[in-house]
């Protein structure tokens, strides 16, 4: 018999234990029992690696709830394990959104440098559209309302506007969005960047 730690999540992290998704117990078991992730167990301040039996033989000392028994088997849920094989990253690249631009410019206006609150930053179009300006992440830049304002239909360099610094692609960043609530799995903390992107992976 199954208990109701079952429907928890497992952190799963890449050979660079890098956070790249999250599964099932079930699934997590799955790849533990096929040996090809290993759990790991936070030891106070260091990381334990353990294969499938490993784990099942510290399971027995452990008096915790959140375990997977039946009359002759017990084995602890984990909540962190970490694939042997598989290094990729997610293939997704950062998506080109509203959020994940005001992410990239850190909420700040690229051409007067001020921090503003998301509703008070538009998203200005370096070269205007009407220019060729494309809709793009060297193209697209956060900025607030007076100096969206002041540039105006112009290029920077015509309204003498300088950017701050010039727009790019953010460099990938196999993280996962997690909300605070799931993040809320102390173990899983340090292995997730919370100001990370907004990237689903599937
Ligand atoms: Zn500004």
């Amino acid at each position: 018999m199954m208990t109701a730690s079952i429907g928890q999540n497992v952190l799963v992290l890449n050979r660079l234990w890098q956070a790249v998704h999250v599964c099932s117990v079930r699934r997590a078991f799955t790849l533990l029992y096929a040996g090809h992730a290993h759990v790991v167990h936070e030891e106070g301040d260091s990381y334990q690696t353990l294969n499938f039996e490993k784990w099942h033989d510290i399971s027995q000392d452990y008096c915790g709830a959140d375990v997977v028994s039946t009359v002759a088997f017990k084995v602890r849920v984990p909540r962190v394990i970490v694939l042997l094989f598989y290094d990729r990253f997610p293939k997704k690249e950062v998506k080109f959104t509203r959020n994940n631009i005001f992410d990239r410019d850190k909420h700040t206006c690229q051409y007067c440098g001020k921090v503003f609150p998301r509703e008070m930053l538009n998203l200005d179009h370096v070269v205007p559209r009407d220019r060729g300006g494309q809709m793009s992440w060297e193209n697209i830049v956060c900025s607030c309302i007076p100096c969206n304002t002041r540039k105006g239909n112009r290029t920077p360099s015509e309204a003498g506007m300088r950017l701050l610094r010039q727009p790019k692609r953010p460099r990938w960043r196999p993280s996962l969005h997690v909300t605070f609530a799931k993040a809320s799995e102390d173990s899983w903390r340090n292995f997730l960047d919370l100001s990370c992107w907004h990237v689903e992976v599937g």
